[in-house]
């Protein structure tokens, strides 16, 4: 990297337009708590001066400019503890913007201190030593932007050179007092850009992480429905039936829910595949699943290709409908699925039936706990078996 190329890496804008504005509202909730701290130490440490000049120095305080200097402690003590429970309330009621100017005031009330401070000890004769510390310590600890930093130190520089020469000093002591306080202030500027970019980077790779972290959760749940799905007809797959419902069946055994399970296939496919042929044959799957997806549309039903042209349907059934029995009555799900497909009358002229037919095993009862789904399913496999010797077309009950 060439100095340009430095230079341009060191100005070039970190956030964007928006980030900007959510960094306003993240930076307070990540350094109240420290600015709060360091209120309660300035809060602190002037009560202690208070004690200290008024009952240690008391002659000074009582007869000489040392009441000022207690004036000075007073008024940042009144201040800090009256700024801290109102800043803490901004932060809570998420009063950002009103935050910034609350923040930008008790930074400006910091300097007027510091400059108070700062003449009465060039009139004793201490020089720079407030000064000195305490601007680059403010620059470290509150948080300001270059712009806020720039006008808020240039112009206490400022002001601090116009009171100088308006002293009484001598030519070599006022030359020393401007130039080092001059480069204090550069100090100050360039510690608090340092503090604020690092704190905006720190932002902005957050954001870069939680993006990357949404995408990838993104995929994921892309993913997981891609694993759990049927390629060809959309439905869930025996994997599905496996992670997913395989817990869920646990629950439903808990709530000794009433079950029906039914293992549907479809009569002569093999058949169909040589007449027709396969793309035709993966067409008729389609078009079938599309049926059951149809007649579930209104409930809460498993689907489940289980093998190459057979699907397995799990769904629990509300209490009145145990009355069904054993033929089901009209509206059972097996009825309408054989409704629908008579309708739809996918055509086929190599069987007796001039349609595509399926067979239908059921396995219906009120699940114990001794139940295991492997065994309940081979109970409707057991009755699709039924079916398929009863002359295919039907149902059956295990
Ligand atoms: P049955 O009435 O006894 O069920 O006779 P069937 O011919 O349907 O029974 P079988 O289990 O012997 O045949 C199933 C056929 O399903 C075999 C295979 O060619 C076909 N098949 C399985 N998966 C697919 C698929 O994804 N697409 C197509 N087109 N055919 C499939
Ligand atoms: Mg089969
Ligand atoms: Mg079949």
């Amino acid at each position: 990297m060439d100095v340009k190329d430095r230079i341009r890496h060191a100005v070039e804008p970190i956030l964007t337009k928006e980030q900007k504005l959510r960094f306003r509202e993240y930076y307070p909730e990540k350094i109240y708590r420290v600015e709060r701290n360091i209120g309660l130490v300035v809060a602190g440490t002037q009560l202690c001066m208070i004690v200290i000049f008024f009952f240690l120095k008391g002659d000074f305080v009582m007869e000489g400019d040392g009441r000022f200097y207690l004036y000075l402690y007073l008024y940042l003590f009144l201040v800090t503890v009256f700024l801290i429970p109102v800043y803490m309330n901004l932060v809570k009621r998420k009063k950002y913007a009103v935050l910034v100017w609350l923040r930008r005031s008790y930074v400006f009330a910091m300097c007027v201190w510091v400059m108070g401070i700062t003449v009465l000890d060039q009139i004793h004769g201490s020089g720079l030593g407030v000064f000195c510390y305490l601007i680059p310590t403010m620059a470290a600890v509150l948080l300001m932007s270059p712009a806020e930093s720039f006008v808020i130190f240039g112009g206490q520089w400022m002001i601090l050179l116009m009171i100088l020469t308006m002293m009484n000093i001598n030519a070599d002591d006022l030359f020393s007092s401007i130039v080092n306080s001059f480069f204090v202030t550069v100090l100050a500027v360039f510690i608090s850009m340092r503090y604020y970019r690092s704190m905006e980077v720190e932002f902005r790779d957050r954001d870069i992480i939680e993006s990357q972290y949404k995408e990838i959760e993104k995929v994921n749940e892309k993913l997981s429905v891609m694993v759990n799905t049927d390629q060809l007809t959309g439905l869930n797959n025996r994997r599905y039936l496996s992670e997913v419902i395989y817990h869920k069946f646990e629950e439903y055994k808990k709530q000794g829910c009433f079950m029906e399970i039914l293992m549907l296939d479809i009569d002569f496919f093999k058949q169909y595949n040589d007449t027709y042929g396969h793309v035709q044959g993966d067409a008729c799957l389609r078009e079938i699943s599309a049926i059951i997806r149809e007649c579930i549309s209104q409930e809460n039903v498993v689907v489940i290709r289980y093998g190459g042209e057979e699907f397995l349907l799990m769904h629990c059934l509300p209490e009145e409908c145990h009355c069904l029995g054993e033929n089901g009555g009209g509206n059972s799900l097996a009825d309408c699925i054989q409704d629908r497909l008579r309708q739809a009358g996918i055509p086929r002229n190599d069987t007796v039936q001039d349609h595509v037919t399926i067979s239908i095993g059921i396995w219906r009862g009120r699940l114990q706990q001794s139940d295991n789904m492997e065994k309940l399913i081979s109970h409707a496999d057991e009755a699709l078996y039924r079916a398929k010797n009863a002359g295919r077309d039907c149902i059956q009950y295990y």
